[in-house]
């Protein structure tokens, strides 16, 4: 604390060294609280005081007057960074760079750290399961209008990646991305554009402005060459003119400024982030897209309720046992495939582990001793690995040739067996070196050394012997001087402010010889020094020191050694994750009776007995599995039980008509299992197309190109949106990019404005999608719209089956073809307990409403030829009912009908649609 106390007794602040040097640090990073290493704490002054005190909870006090002071004791440091980088700051720590006692003038300091929320590796900082990315955007012209182009990359592992979207896809692919930083171009008010803290707000990460020329294309493509070594870009299929460069180049010169090691003065041009790994291209086109509101709404990585994973189909489907494996099954899960030789390649593997019980067994036993290769690899290369993390990547790698041995002469796995055999060997030595060296237990950190095993460096156990020797050594020497000098109680000892001494008893001070010099007087005893002593103290004290100075370049050594093998290392991580997934994938499809979905090119969509994978394991034997046909050349007649068993009042005329259908509309009573029902097709889809079995008996999955959702459960009001605005928001979204390659999953539409309105709406976005061809499930009130299955030949109707027992219904979550007209919302009004009086009442008003559940008579739409060439006769004669009446009354109608378009020439026909035009424009 010498140097705080030096510090302290300057009258001003500013003017005391360890201050000038504290403002020195801010200067350089005004964006970062400053940790400022003062002896036993961490001080912060000023702002960041304040900062400190509101999110770390600490005392704030005052250093001299006015000037506001915090402070964290060193040893808890990594709890109070942890806590700071959470809340979405940067942190630079300043450490001492020299002892504060042997310091001349004010001690040497530097930053050694830099802390973003983007930038993490230690294993404090960072969650096991979860990704820490850092992202770059930046805004430009594309082929298709405004585009960005994201630059994505994790420090903690050095995956790197790159891609340029259109500009509203932009929301989607971040949330995906889910980056705990952004950086973008700083602007001159220094303040985060709008359009950017927007995203930000909705991703939910910290944002940092960075100077324009970081994300300059002239320069980006010369910063990419030097990080990777390479002369040309072009081995990445990256042109030097992509934009996408920018945004590259700005992480790459974020990520040199705040790892920087301490000592390190060569200048950043010189530097690489040794362990970032050359870009990858993301095409969206590859994977199966699911927008931010559908991963939400399918509750994909967390639940709506809680927020938390638990009861999400990550948190049922997680049982990797590798860090790497856990993160990598969320990416597969948020990224499925979209290439059926690829979605084929991973159900190979998964179906001889399914097959093979014992094979299943060997592998997950040989990677349960994988630890987190990635993260500690990251830590190695920015010089911030512990003792333990090298041991630890040590053992994690030692199982590289079981896992080679297991995987050979399998021909499903022989990708993988190449993978892991091509780096087996140079890892297996790696173990071997790292075990000779190190002790299996080994300490937190270097500072007092102990990793090293005796017999393992020759300098190294000299140092030791002399430390141990002097046990020995000490012993002899009491005894000696006991013998000249009489006094049998005589001690010499040794503490660490005074280092050895010889200690007398108060009663015998006045016998020590003359030669002996006082060194230290206790109450009860005198203690001396001899220049015997003092000589074995200075050898032992820098044994000491040099076994701890010489451990300390035998890590370096080592880690530098690991880091040779810095490919290697990644490559094995990469595999070991892959297979940890498709084992997880395996264990799971024999537990729950999963089955290997048929995958094909063909837009259908046929599930037989499928369930729900979080409530299949929730409920057990009790969940009622379910089928779905939907696609072309299916016959969702044939396959969907017709439901005789319930009492409702059933339309099934559609079960008379074997055709194909894209689109089935299903109703049921509230709580009756619509949106589980819509909800597990989803999932269904999602799982196969990460190459996971599925929960179903048989199922044959046409390729989907996008999932979209519109489920009630994302009602919550957006910044100023009503619940209405988000859900015709997200139904618009919809029409305009479902294609017939896609899922769609609507769960009621049109609750949130008039009923007229609303099923006016609902009857057009389901004729608009069934136009469309792409598969859809929509779950409705709206018992009218089951009319349309009537009138559109891809259309189908289903039901959830119910049972009226004794005033009661039971539930029985079967799903049949047909509609119903009963909704049962009183009697589940009553479930819920509502009042008994009020249940009556509202049973009472039903039968005087006598509510009509005939369909509305609605005309085809002109815009749309596809309803009008679908339309049967009969509806358009008599359409005097419409809801839509404006179109009927129109003169034009009636003129339009009468034309005879066979006996018009290309010419007369232009000049009659002319003239329509002009009466319509006229109101004629
Ligand atoms: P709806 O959308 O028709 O209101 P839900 O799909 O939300 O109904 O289902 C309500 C509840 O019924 C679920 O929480 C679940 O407990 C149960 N349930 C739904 N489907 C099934 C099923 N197939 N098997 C067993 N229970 C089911």
């Amino acid at each position: 604390m010498a140097d705080s106390s030096k510090a302290n007794t300057s009258p001003s602040d500013g003017n005391t060294p360890a201050m000038r040097q504290y403002h020195a640090f801010k200067k350089q990073h005004p964006q970062c609280v400053l940790f400022f290493r003062m002896g036993d704490f961490y001080e912060m002054f000023f702002d960041d005081a304040l900062l400190a005190h509101r999110v770390l909870g600490i005392t704030l006090t005052s250093r001299t007057e006015g000037v506001p002071m915090a402070g964290v004791p060193f040893h808890a440091v990594e709890g109070y960074l942890r806590r700071m980088i959470q809340a979405g700051h940067r942190v630079a720590v300043c450490e001492q760079m020299e002892d504060a006692a042997l310091a001349k003038g004010v001690v040497k300091r530097e930053v050694t750290r830099v802390i973003t929320p983007g930038t993490l590796t230690d294993e404090a900082l960072l969650e096991e399961g979860k990704e820490n990315p850092l992202a770059a955007i930046t805004f430009h012209p594309g082929d298709d209008g405004p585009a960005v182009s994201i630059a994505w990359a994790e420090l903690s592992t050095g995956s790197f990646t790159l891609t340029t979207i259109n500009v509203e896809e932009i929301a989607d692919e971040l949330a995906r991305i889910h980056p705990r930083e952004l950086l973008y171009v700083e602007s001159a008010d220094g303040q985060p554009p709008t359009r950017i803290r927007n995203l930000v707000e909705r991703v939910g990460c910290a944002a940092t402005g960075r100077p324009g020329w970081h994300f300059r294309q002239r320069e980006a493509a010369e910063i990419l060459r030097q990080q990777f070594q390479v002369a040309s870009l072009a081995g990445f299929g990256l042109d030097d003119d992509d934009p996408v460069l920018g945004p590259a180049s700005a992480i790459i010169h974020y990520l040199l400024e705040t790892q920087r090691t301490p000592g390190t003065s060569s200048s950043q041009s010189s530097r690489r982030i040794a362990h970032l790994q050359p870009p990858k291209r993301f095409t969206r086109t590859d994977h199966l897209i699911i927008d931010q509101t559908s991963l939400r709404s399918l509750e994909v990585e967390q639940t709506l309720r809680s927020g938390g994973t638990e009861g999400s189909l990550l948190g049922v489907l997680q049982d990797c046992t590798t860090p790497m494996g856990k993160r990598l099954l969320r990416q597969w899960l948020c990224y499925p495939l979209a290439k059926q030789s690829l979605i084929e390649e991973r159900q190979r593997v998964v179906a001889t582990l399914v097959e093979d019980e014992r094979f299943l067994t060997d592998l997950r036993q040989a990677l349960e001793t994988v630890q987190d290769v990635e993260r500690i690899l990251g830590r190695i290369a920015v010089g911030r690995a512990t003792p333990r993390d090298l041991v630890a990547l040590g053992s994690s790698v030692k199982p590289a040739s079981k896992i080679a041995e297991l995987l050979a002469d399998r021909p499903s796995v022989r990708g993988y067996y190449g993978r892991v055999a091509s780096v087996s060997g140079p890892l297996v030595r790696l173990t071997e070196l790292i075990a000779t060296a190190c002790i299996d237990s080994p300490p937190h950190h270097m500072r007092e050394g102990g990793l090293i095993r005796d017999g393992y460096d020759a300098q190294l156990d000299e140092y030791r012997v002399l430390q141990r020797d002097s046990h020995t050594w000490l012993a002899g020497y009491q005894k000696q001087l006991i013998e000249a000098t009489g006094i049998s109680s005589l001690k010499v000892g040794f503490n660490k402010v005074f280092g050895y001494y010889i200690e007398l008893i108060a009663s015998n001070r006045d016998k020590a010889p003359p030669e002996w010099s006082r060194k230290q007087t206790l109450k009860n005893a005198e203690r001396f020094i001899t220049p015997d002593l003092k000589d074995f103290e200075g050898k032992v004290l820098s044994a000491e020191q040099r076994a701890i100075a010489r451990e300390g370049e035998l890590f370096f050594g080592l880690c530098t050694k690991t880091a040779d093998h810095l490919t290697e290392l990644q490559s094995f991580a990469a595999v070991v994750a892959e297979l940890d997934v498709l084992v997880c994938f395996a264990r799971r499809a024999r537990r729950y009776r999963y089955v290997k979905p048929a995958i094909t090119n063909e837009p259908v969509l046929s599930i037989r007995a499928g369930r729900h994978p979080v409530l299949d394991e929730l409920l057990g034997d009790r969940f009622v599995p379910n089928d779905v046909e939907l696609g072309s050349g299916s016959d969702s007649a044939s396959r969907i039980p017709n439901g005789s068993e319930e009492s409702s009042s059933l339309n099934t005329s559609s079960l008379s008509s074997a055709r194909w259908h894209s689109l089935a509309l299903i109703t049921g009573p509230n709580m009756a299992g619509k949106s589980t029902y819509i909800r597990q097709t989803a999932l269904i889809t999602l799982l196969a197309q990460t190459g996971s079995f599925v929960p179903a008996e048989e199922a044959t999955i046409g390729l989907c190109d996008r999932i979209f959702t519109r489920i009630g459960a994302s009602d919550e009001l957006h910044a100023g949106q009503s619940t209405f605005m988000v859900e015709m928001t997200e139904t618009s979204n919809i029409c305009h990019h479902a294609s017939p390659r896609s899922l769609v999953i609507l769960d009621e539409i049109g609750r949130g404005t008039s009923t007229l309105d609303g099923l006016s709406l609902a009857w057009a976005i389901t004729e608009h999608l069934a136009s469309r061809s792409c598969r859809t499930l929509f779950a409705t009130h709206y018992h009218e719209l089951t009319a349309l299955a009537e009138r559109l030949p891809n259309v189908t109707n289903l039901h959830v089956t119910v049972r009226e027992w004794q005033d009661q219904i039971v539930f029985l979550h079967r799903i049949a073809a047909g509609s119903t007209d009963r909704s049962y919302g009183i009697h589940v009004a009553k479930i819920a307990g509502l009042p008994r009086t009020v249940v009556d009442r509202a049973n009472e008003v039903l039968g005087q409403l006598s509510i009509s559940h005939s369909a509305p008579q609605v005309v085809p739409s002109p815009a749309n030829p596809y309803q009008a060439a679908h339309s049967p006769d009969s509806q358009r004669k008599d359409a005097q009912l419409s809801l839509f009446t404006e179109y009927l009354d129109h003169p034009v109608i009636e003129d339009l009908r009468k034309i005879d378009v066979n006996h018009l020439s290309p010419l007369e026909a232009f000049e009659r649609l002319r003239k329509f035009i002009e009466r319509v424009q006229n109101g004629a």
